[in-house]
């Protein structure tokens, strides 16, 4: 199985509750206005094995779950599908950001699956004229939704809006769900 990424990051903490391995899926097609993430959009990517993707998280040590961003990720859903569930398989929280409603997740051909094996999905276009970029959420219409007992509402929702990483490399990383706005 490949994923098409656009890129990772094996430690962030602004991508839900705790440590995560954060995986930004390429490709979206919903086309909100004003999305801060307009490079995620094209089909494309780095073509990369799951398995390989796994073998990564396995490695990467004291990590509390994985998160799964965009571009769409259930527009890649046979490749999120089994991030999940080898997250799930290593003890990890899994959470989703996807465009898609709930409802429209479950009407998908592995939607139940995936929705089955997730702690937390934030779900629902980007509404630029709703905007509110805290607790996870890009815009007020985006949900919360809190599938099993993993995680407290309170706990996700303190998730640092902004995370600023700079690499030995000297490349910086910007992520979460405000990530220029105190720069
Ligand atoms: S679903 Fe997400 S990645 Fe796709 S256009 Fe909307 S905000 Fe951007």
């Amino acid at each position: 199985m490949i994923a098409r990424i656009h890129a990772r990051e094996p430690r962030s903490r602004a991508n839900g509750p705790g440590t995560r391995f954060v995986i930004w899926l390429q490709g979206c097609t919903l086309g909100c206005p004003g999305c801060f993430n307009p490079g995620t959009h094209a089909a494309g990517g780095e073509p990369i094995a799951v398995g390989v993707l796994l073998d990564e998280i396995r490695a990467t040590r004291g990590i509390d779950g994985l998160t799964l961003s965009g571009g769409e990720p259930l527009q890649q859903a046979p490749a999120a599908l089994e991030l999940v569930l080898g997250a799930r398989r290593l003890g990890l929280s899994t959470l989703v950001f996807s465009g898609y409603t709930h409802a429209e997740i479950a009407a998908q051909a592995l939607g139940p699956a995936l929705l089955a094996h997730l702690d937390v999905l934030v779900d629902g276009r980007y509404v630029a004229g709703q905007r509110l970029g805290a607790g996870l959420r890009g815009s007020t219409n985006q949900q919360l939704h809190m599938l099993s007992g993993r995680h407290s509402r309170a706990e996700v929702e303190a998730t640092p809006t902004t995370e600023i990483r700079i690499a030995r490399d000297g490349s910086v990383v910007l992520t979460g769900v405000e990530p220029l706005k105190r720069l």
